[in-house]
């Protein structure tokens, strides 16, 4: 079949709900994939922070076909080995206490949604429901996600949306500080790095004041790591670079290296918040889904790890060098670029396409997610690109 034939099939018979770039991708190994007409591209999106370890990757797609092969799915009437190997390695990593499984970070943050207001629910009865987020940060596509994601352009068409969320500015203590004297605040929660909103990082002063509030008051932490968790950052959580302790971790993204997965993260204060009945999810904890996450998680060791570090501070440090390039933000290898004014983070991401290479923006910069593998070669492989594209605005 042809690009073209696929494309009107996409139009004709898919919702027409996603901006997709005009290619079809057919097969990929490690970080480049190919096209339908045989045209390879050099990855720095991962399938958006999905696909950790590229495509095709042997160790991994070895034990997802032979857990299909075994035991495609069991109901959650059941015991299952790979769900509970995933829920000690995530429990043991995170000190946290407990771990809930489901399919996506959206289901992951409605279970947490739903955990937080119990929790306050059950220690001071009913109106200490108010959830605080930030501004411009982005939590899911479901109504009560969407409602927790603050930013107005979300806020539309689907009233009513789930009450009770309030936006803080970003990165303002004193503007924090407003909210220390109200007593109807059940939790916080917040991205370390934000993803959609634009690679803003928190401010280490920011995080330890959230969390002061957090421990006066009583008030749930809630972090989402969807985008910045499983090694992302070159830790496996962002929250490791901070001296924070979250009452709950949501994971999505990275985890099953490409297959849906989320998480929920418990700590010890709402380890039994959802008691049986409260909470479920039919797929969650799906074998299959759950051994391509162990053997993620398996191969995230220190040693890996700093290698992802090393490799983020060698694309940071070229990405810096490039013309027209005002900053480079973000951790690890989920990383922002803004660019200097006048020059559209679309309009690079699609030259780049055309040379090869693809990339991502989040608002008006350009984001990178490359897979964590991605060689110092195929970094530099990727500057050269990016140096060529950037080359072309400048002599416009
Ligand atoms: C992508 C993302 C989500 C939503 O995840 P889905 O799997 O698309 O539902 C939630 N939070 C953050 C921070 C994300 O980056």
């Amino acid at each position: 079949m042809k690009n073209n034939e696929i494309e009107q099939l996409d139009h004709q018979y898919l919702l027409q709900n996603y901006a997709r770039f005009g290619i079809t991708l057919i097969q990929g190994e490690g970080c480049e994939v190919t096209d339908i007409d045989g045209k390879r591209y050099l990855d720095l999106t991962s399938g958006i922070g999905t696909n950790i370890f590229g495509w095709g990757d042997k160790l991994w797609s070895e034990v997802v076909s032979k857990q299909a092969s075994t035991l495609q799915h069991v109901s959650n009437l059941f015991y299952s080995l790979p769900a509970t190997q995933l829920a000690e390695k995530l429990v043991n990593l995170s000190h946290l206490s407990c771990a809930f499984f489901c399919n996506s970070g959206a289901e992951a943050n409605e279970g947490t949604i739903k955990a937080a207001r119990k929790y306050s629910f059950d220690k001071y009865g009913e109106g200490r429901h108010t959830i605080l987020t930030l501004e411009n940060s982005f939590h899911g596509r479901t109504l009560s996600t969407l409602a927790a994601t603050g930013q107005d352009k979300f806020h539309q068409y689907f009233h009513p949306f789930t009450q009770g969320f309030e936006y803080l500015p970003i990165n303002d203590t004193v503007a924090l500080a407003q909210y220390a004297k109200r007593n109807d605040i059940c939790a916080i929660m917040i991205e370390i790095v934000q993803g959609e909103g634009g690679i803003c990082t928190l401010h280490a002063d920011y995080l330890s004041a959230l969390q002061q509030l957090c421990k006066d008051q009583d008030i749930l932490l809630i972090i989402d790591e969807v985008q910045t968790g499983i090694g992302r950052t070159g830790k496996i959580f962002s929250y490791q670079y901070f001296n924070l302790s979250p009452d709950i971790v949501t994971l999505a993204k990275g985890l099953g290296g490409g297959l849906p997965i989320g998480a929920v993260l418990f700590g010890e204060k709402c380890r039994s918040v959802l008691g049986k009945g409260d909470h479920g999810s039919t797929f969650g904890g799906n074998p299959v889904c759950c051994a391509a996450a162990n053997i993620v998680i398996d191969r995230l060791t220190p040693d890996f790890l700093a290698e992802v570090s090393r490799k983020a501070a060698v694309l940071k440090t070229a990405l810096t060098q490039l013309p027209l390039v005002k900053e480079v933000t973000g951790l690890g290898l989920m990383l922002g670029i803004e660019f200097e004014e006048g020059i559209k983070a679309i309009d690079v991401v699609e030259r780049c396409m055309q040379q090869g290479l693809l990339t991502l923006t989040a608002k008006e910069k350009l984001r990178l997610l490359p897979p964590l593998i991605i060689s110092d070669e195929q970094i530099h492989h990727a500057i050269q690109i990016l140096k060529q594209v950037l080359q072309t605005f400048k002599h416009e």
